[in-house]
């Protein structure tokens, strides 16, 4: 077994850590909305991927963390939901990372072919987008993953298992299961999560209850650690192809 890589354990942090990480993500501030991926801005800060089926307690999971009523409440504007939000978080002046708010998928409702269009836009997202440092996947505590929350982590999984992108799973509505259910919830995701454990990967889980308050505090601190981590590469900047060296003025002929 790698050195600890997938846990359960809260961070080591205390009371004060846990205030600390609160407040930093009560400056949660709406950014932009972008409907396609060539819409979302380009910028240097980590970058925190929300996904989750629809119905599983995102939004409410998002505005508790935030410990604001209506911060992801755009995403459930008609019209809105199938963009993905951002939202700035840290000061004001120097934000520290961006989270990104994507649509839940397995929404009935949605017609086939914008389903299609929004996997694949989600699936791109997790594969390439540059400066993403980790995804917080909302699994309903009830029903644990299902064959769509497994699709969905595989397009992220080779960055997962490499230790590109951290993974948090929270297991939603636990205030809906009893003590013996819980640990079997968290058994479970457990045990399909150790399929993506690695010397290089970080894979935390916990129970978490928006309605009981359980695993908020645990899953700011984790929040606020991987941006204050993350390390995001500047810009790849190639060097001059040599035709255009041999240009270059200083390179005169004698
Ligand atoms: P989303 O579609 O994933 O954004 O889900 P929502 O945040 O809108 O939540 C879906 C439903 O689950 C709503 O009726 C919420 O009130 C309910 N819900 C969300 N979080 C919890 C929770 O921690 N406990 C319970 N019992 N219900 C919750």
């Amino acid at each position: 077994m790698p050195a600890m890589s997938l846990t359960t354990t809260p961070p080591p942090g205390g009371a004060d850590a846990t205030r600390a990480a609160l407040a930093w993500t009560h400056t949660a501030r709406f950014l932009t909305t972008a409907s396609r991926l060539d819409q979302l801005p380009a910028h240097e800060l980590p970058e925190i991927a929300f996904v989750g089926r629809s119905n599983a307690g995102k939004s409410t999971a998002i505005n508790t963390l935030a410990q604001q009523r209506q911060l992801a409440f755009a995403s459930k504007t008609p019209g809105r939901t199938q963009h993905i939000n951002l939202f700035e978080v840290g000061p004001r002046e120097t934000p520290q990372a961006l989270w990104a708010d994507l649509p839940g998928y397995g929404y009935a409702a949605v017609a086939r072919a914008s389903k299609l269009r929004w996997q694949e836009v989600m699936a791109d997202y997790l594969r390439v987008r540059r400066n993403l440092a980790g995804v917080v996947q909302m699994v309903d505590s009830r029903h644990g993953f299902t064959d769509l929350d497994r699709q969905l982590l595989s397009f992220v999984a080779p960055r997962v298992v490499n230790g590109e992108v951290k993974l948090l799973v929270l297991l939603t509505k636990a205030d809906k299961l009893n003590r013996k259910e819980q640990a079997e919830s968290l058994r479970r995701a457990q045990e399909v999560l150790g399929e993506l454990s690695t010397e290089e990967s970080d894979i935390g889980i916990t129970l978490f209850s928006s309605l009981k308050r359980q695993g908020i505090g645990d899953a700011a601190e984790i929040l606020q650690q991987w941006a204050l981590e993350a390390q995001v590469l500047p810009d790849f900047t190639p060097a001059p192809a040599p035709d255009e060296a041999d240009d270059a003025p200083a390179a005169e002929q004698p």
